[in-house]
């Protein structure tokens, strides 16, 4: 053989034996903890949602760009530098608002959000290709560094809720919400097969969280294999079956796009700010005229969905199986699509084979767990927000598999009688006491656990779903909806973030003996409504109000900031909308616009 030949041939052997280790990506061989079979526990790996991983920003020569704290910048869900976009729009924005016309403006703001939003932009294939590096843990809790900690307890908060499953069995596994979904999916399965490896345990389980448990699902369909790795499955508020808010917005169905709603109700709808702030931007829309604002709502839509949303396989997986063949239609059909279409094929027959696929996980004996939640309706961007039962994000039917239930605000006809789609055992009673969802529709009658009035985003500071589910991680006691009454299936939601922090403030006034009678009184009772899992979160509410104000009579806290009344805005806004529709300031006569000054000014003042 010539020299030059196996020179050659040991090069490209090289490549391929540097290629094979980097497609394993992660160090199987390197064994973390040494117990083996014989450990009571599981290794367990959470699959985070939406946004809940880190993904930073880097620079050409991939270095990360740091935040003015010196902290990573994140590309979730979008990166906005605000002295490139302040450049961009302000010019426009004076132009348009002195000559009360589109002077630019709309284009402005959509280079905006290409520009910032475009951080997460992915090519024709569905592959991430601008400067951002998602971050990896590919080793334990234990061994993961303050920072990495850090990530994960913003979002799963394991230093506030204890578990028994030791350290050296939680992973967490990271993944771009924009990536590639496929890609993501067969990662997840590889870092299974890590964890298997550092661990020794034959068989893990998995929480896949939100967006994590639609990973979760294409995995089942691309990997089966999977099934006879796992113990457990606990899904908690998953987006099996997407959300109607996604299969909206890809249909075209924006509901803020009718100027009639946003003038008229959509932001205080949205209950993601006071009531008096929320009709106060709604009248203050009208320092342009509507087409000048309309302009700029279509044109930035439209720049969102088509240059980064339906590159994205990922957001593809959250449209709903009954809305994909439609969305598909709209924004895929092109020559150039193809690819991306293939992909999201793939994933369409995922959801359309989901029940089979848990059913297989069932007979090869996994135990599968669902926390969902109700009674909150859609955020009102799409246009069947108000239509059907959810938790804010996602709707009941996805995240429960299937229940059946009446509307946000309303309960099941009068002699409903429950209809055993799923359960065999006439002695359940699978109806909620509020008479709102029929679990027994649902695919997992028996391990579905639903929480009312809670919303998806606030989920962390649900005290109940944490200590289930660090519960459920922990040991096999929990095995139904009926093993613990502390669990039973239907409980009620709450946010103890703000009670938590009273409750601190108060141990830390009786440590130094700075306490009183009353805060004593009110801080015991903070704490038995906070140990009782059957406390409603009007409860938690209440005992809030009586703590905060013990402490602001103490002098060691502030009382919360008392809203502006917004009757007289809302007033105002149905007024003007009543009389000149959706017109801007300007195509008002002076004299009504003089008299409306007044009143605003007399709102802020009086
Ligand atoms: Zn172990
Ligand atoms: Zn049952």
């Amino acid at each position: 053989m010539k020299k030059s030949f196996k020179a050659a041939l040991s090069f490209v052997l090289c490549l391929a034996m540097i290629g094979s280790f980097l497609s394993v990506g992660f160090a199987q061989e390197t064994k973390i903890t040494a117990c083996g079979d014989d450990c009571e526990f599981y290794p367990t790996i959470i699959v985070p949602g939406n946004g809940q991983s880190s993904v930073c920003v880097t620079d050409d020569d991939g270095n990360f760009i740091l935040d003015g704290d010196g902290n990573k910048i994140q590309a979730f869900p979008a990166y906005f530098q605000i002295g490139k976009i302040i450049g961009r729009v302000l010019f426009p924005a004076l132009a348009s608002l002195l000559l009360q016309r589109d002077i630019g403006l709309s284009d402005a703001l959509a280079d905006v959000i290409d520009d910032s939003f475009g951080i997460n932009a992915c090519d024709l294939n569905g592959q991430v290709v601008t400067n951002v590096v998602t971050e990896k843990f590919p080793y334990p809790y234990s061994e993961c560094s303050d920072y990495e900690k850090t990530v994960i307890n913003n979002n799963i908060p394991f230093n506030k809720y204890p578990t028994a499953l030791p350290d050296d069995h939680i992973y967490y596994f990271e993944y771009n919400s924009m990536g590639n979904h496929i890609d993501i999916a067969n990662e997840l399965y590889d870092y299974i097969q890590m964890v298997r490896g550092q661990t020794g345990h034959d068989k893990v389980n998995l929480v896949p969280v939100s967006q994590g448990a639609s990973v979760t699902s294409a995995m089942l369909e691309y990997r089966p294999e999977v099934a006879d790795q796992l113990h457990k499955v606990i899904f908690v508020v998953p987006a099996l079956k997407g959300s109607t808010l996604f299969g909206d917005v890809f249909t075209g169905r924006v509901s803020f796009l009718n100027t009639d709603y946003l003038y008229n109700g959509f932001l205080s709808d949205m209950r993601l700010m006071d009531e008096s702030t929320a009709r106060l931007i709604e009248i203050l829309l009208r320092i342009l005229p509507d087409e000048v604002i309309s302009a700029s709502l279509d044109k930035g839509v439209k720049h969102l969905m088509e240059n980064t949303m339906i590159r994205s396989t990922s957001m593809w997986a959250l449209v709903p199986p009954e809305d994909y063949p439609a969305a598909a239609e709209k924004y895929l059909s092109s020559p150039e699509m193809a690819n991306i279409r293939a992909q999201t094929d793939r994933y369409y027959q995922a959801q359309l084979h989901l029940e089979d696929n848990i059913q297989k996980l069932l007979d090869s004996g996994v135990q599968v767990f669902d926390i969902a939640e109700y009674n909150y309706p859609l955020i009102n961007i799409g246009e069947r927000w108000n239509q059907m039962n959810a938790d804010f994000i996602l709707h009941l039917d996805s995240t429960s598999m299937g229940a059946y239930s009446a509307n946000c605000g309303e309960t099941l006809p009068d002699g409903y009688e429950q209809k055993n789609t799923h359960c065999a055992d006439e002695t359940h009673n699978h109806i909620s006491p509020d008479r709102v969802v029929d679990a027994s529709a649902g695919l997992l009658p028996d391990t579905t656990f639903y929480f009312e009035g809670q919303r998806h985003d606030l989920t962390q500071h649900n005290s109940i779903i944490l200590k289930l589910a660090m519960r459920l991680i922990a040991d096999d006691e929990i095995t139904d909806v009926y093993s613990s009454p502390e669990f039973p299936q239907f409980l009620s939601g709450r946010n103890v973030q703000e009670l938590l922090t009273l409750l601190d403030t108060a141990k830390a006034l009786q440590a130094e003996g700075k306490s009183n009678a009353s805060i004593d009184a009110a801080a015991a009772d903070a704490q038995a409504v906070l140990n009782n899992n059957l406390a409603t979160g009007d409860e938690v509410t209440a005992c809030e109000k009586t703590l905060r104000e013990c402490l602001v009579n103490a002098g060691a806290t502030e009382n919360e900031k008392a809203e502006k009344d917004a009757a007289t805005l809302k007033n105002i806004s149905a007024y003007l909308y009543e009389n000149y529709g959706t017109n801007g300031f300007s195509e008002m006569p002076l004299l009504f616009i003089k008299s409306l000054i007044a009143k605003l000014l007399s709102v802020f003042t009086g």
